[in-house]
């Protein structure tokens, strides 16, 4: 059925756990930071708020209206997703796992554009196979600091970004400023996706899948520095609205797969 003139592009943002007092109690709540929601309403876009607390098996049924995914940040993947035990650094959300990389898998099936940021690529890289540094200080050579101090409107490291990438292509530079908020990073990843922008230590920092209409992942949190008019940040969310609404109208997305066991 075709859409009404009125319709805009139904994009799910990613949840996190959070815990804020409610009826005089400290208690959990699925929460998403409101610059994501902004960056894509700003783009023509409608953001859903995707829960942390549902079930892997509940992945399909969110799937289906949407019209693309957007990975947020958080805290770390819990390392039995990828077959690692856990560095004694690492500071879990250990509901959202489950969830998140199995919605991330399915639309990833269907090619629904998803733009990943932070934790979201290395959930984007989990959930095709690949695995992390769990600590980048203590695990990396020679790393740069990865650790901002001060806020993140402003920008923290350099990173060279991969000539013919997509990302390259959106952003219209090889050399980037960016902000840096992660100890973790993508260490191995998929045959699926490549790697398309790094810093001076070899820490991927930003990746994609060259086959799928628009799945691409940034370490750094464009959503931030979008919102005090980086032009490169919009840039990425712009190009990233304009893929979700090319596709959407189901025609380009590939066929329902059944839930993975
Ligand atoms: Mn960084």
């Amino acid at each position: 059925m075709p859409h009404s003139p009125h319709y805009k592009p139904l994009i799910g943002v990613t949840a996190r756990t959070i815990t804020r007092k409610a009826a005089l109690k400290e208690r959990a709540w699925d929460a998403v930071p409101r610059s994501y929601m902004v960056c894509m309403a700003q783009e023509g876009a409608n953001p859903i708020i995707l829960p942390v607390s549902m079930p892997a098996a509940a992945a399909a049924a969110y799937i289906e209206p949407l019209d693309g995914l957007l990975l947020t940040g958080g805290d770390d993947i819990h390392p039995r997703f990828f077959g690692q035990q856990p560095h004694p650094s690492i500071l879990v959300d250990d509901e959202r796992d489950a969830f998140e990389l199995e919605v991330t898998r399915l639309a990833w099936q269907r090619n629904l554009p998803i733009l990943a940021i932070c934790r979201g690529i290395q959930v984007l890289n989990v959930a095709l196979g690949g695995e992390l540094h769990q600590d980048v200080p203590s695990q990396v050579q020679g790393a740069v600091d990865h650790e901002q101090k001060g806020d993140g409107d402003g920008t923290w490291h350099t990173v060279e970004v991969e000539p013919g990438s997509r990302l390259a292509e959106i952003l219209g530079t090889e050399r980037l400023e960016v902000n840096s908020f992660h100890h973790q990073a993508c260490r191995d990843l998929p045959p699926e996706l490549v790697a398309t922008a790094r810093t001076q230590d070899g820490v991927i920092e930003a990746l994609e899948d060259p086959s799928r209409a628009f799945c691409l992942g940034v370490q750094w949190h464009a959503e931030v520095t979008a919102q005090v008019g980086d032009a490169p940040s919009k840039a990425l969310f712009q190009a990233f609205v304009a893929a979700v609404r090319k596709g959407s109208g189901a025609a380009s997305k590939l066929p329902r797969p059944a839930p993975s066991a």
